[in-house]
């Protein structure tokens, strides 16, 4: 075999939720779409705003095309980044500039990219993660060369466990990676949380000489409920960088547009960029999307209607709390983490599938027991499946 086996491993193993993805379709097909209860995956169900879509056939109309098509800079089109900046100047007091802004594919290269520019690969690096954590952490983090090491939470509620955390960090630690609102738990970790979390990686930094890096996976800050605010983290931590995506903020996943954000203050900040940015160039993250740039800059104070989202959450928590289920009141992102009344993930979704429902079991997101309930999806479709999921709470019992 003359290609890399680690690489074929990922490409010929599906995801589970890929793979209960495909179930759903081909299911769909055999007994119709209204009858299959998919919340597998986390693709918006809320449209783009109208703004998106008019500024892209306003920007067809009247660009150069050939700009418009363009290569832009390696980083990003510089009055993009610089409408980026001065957004998150208005929005978070942070004194930042075109210079610490690179824009990236989304969120998965946002993270692959800062992962690569802070591993140093032959020298052991760890990068903790919390769980329940994203699954594509562990290919990203090990593909830039270091160790993935998962902090357990808080019982019950999934917040961080900072003393569980204090009991990872060691002289390998590179980085810690902060993902709020959460994926899968919707849990929006508390300000007090944060600041005993950037308290801890400060006394650890200077414990081991090195600054210890967070990066804030952040494709989910605009879809708060119940009016939560999800601090910004280069606000209490320096060596901080902001993993930003448009996929769920402006429900554009398909176009692949996001940025990285290198903290002002960071140590050495200016190198830090400068890594970042050979980081994209190896891996060929390069000229992020030139029309989708420029829509974002014209679009960067459009929002989607999050209320949708917040209706299929309350008709979801309150019934299926009511129903007997176990799950943490979920206040952003568009996930419920229910727990097994068996214990045991896969009970729960192999007897979800035999009444059409189809969750995802979520023991590979580092807690065992649970389900995730994806639900961006039509109101119909949380409505139809109620009943089926009182039924299913009643055989459990
Ligand atoms: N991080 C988290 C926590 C996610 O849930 C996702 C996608 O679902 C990503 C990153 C990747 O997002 P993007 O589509 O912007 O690459």
């Amino acid at each position: 075999m003359s290609y890399d086996q680690k690489m074929f491993g990922l490409g010929s193993k599906r995801s589970i939720i890929r793979e209960i993805f495909e179930y759903s379709k081909t299911r769909a097909a055999e007994i119709g779409s209204d009858k299959v209860f998919d919340f597998s995956l986390g693709n918006p169900s809320v449209p783009a705003p109208k703004e998106v879509n008019e500024t892209i056939i306003e920007l067809l109309g009247h660009e150069d095309p050939v700009l418009l098509h363009g290569y832009s800079s390696a980083q990003g089109d510089a009055r993009v980044r610089k409408t980026i900046a001065d957004s998150i100047v208005r929005r978070f007091g942070v004194d930042i500039t075109p210079n610490h802004i690179y824009m990236t594919c989304g969120a998965a290269a946002s993270l692959s990219i800062s992962l690569k520019a802070l591993v140093e690969s032959e020298k052991q690096d760890e990068v903790i993660v919390f769980a329940p954590f994203f699954t594509e952490y562990r290919v990203f983090i090990e593909n830039a060369g270091a160790k993935v090491v998962i902090s357990k939470p808080e019982e019950k509620t999934f917040a961080i466990d900072v003393s569980d955390l204090e009991s990872r960090i060691n002289e390998h630690t590179k980085a810690v990676i902060v993902n709020s609102p959460n994926n899968p738990s919707g849990v929006v970790y508390t300000e007090e949380t944060i600041k005993a979390l950037c308290a801890l990686l400060k006394k650890k930094s200077e414990e081991y000489g090195k600054p210890i890096y967070l990066i804030a996976d952040e494709p989910y800050r605009e879809l708060v409920y119940s009016g939560v605010d999800v601090p910004y983290l280069m606000n209490y931590y320096d060596n901080t960088l902001v993993c930003y995506s448009y996929s769920k903020s402006l429900s554009l996943p398909g176009e692949r547009i996001g940025y990285i954000a290198v903290s002002p203050k960071m140590e050495d900040g200016e190198n830090v960029y400068l890594a970042v940015c050979g980081a994209g160039r190896s891996l060929g993250y390069v000229c992020a999307p030139s029309l989708f740039q420029q829509v974002i800059a014209r679009c960067i104070d459009a929002k989607v209607d999050i209320e949708i989202y917040r209706e299929n959450r309350d008709l979801l928590y309150n019934n299926l709390t009511a129903y007997g289920y176990e799950c943490v009141k979920p206040d952003g992102a568009f996930y419920l983490f229910v727990k097994s009344p068996t214990g045991d993930a896969f009970d729960f979704y192999e007897a979800a599938k035999k009444h059409e429902i189809l969750v995802v079991p979520c023991d590979d997101f580092g807690v065992e027991g649970y389900v995730r309930i994806a639900y961006c999806v039509d109101k119909a479709r949380v409505l139809g499946a109620l009943p089926a999921f009182e039924k299913l709470a009643k055989e459990f019992k």
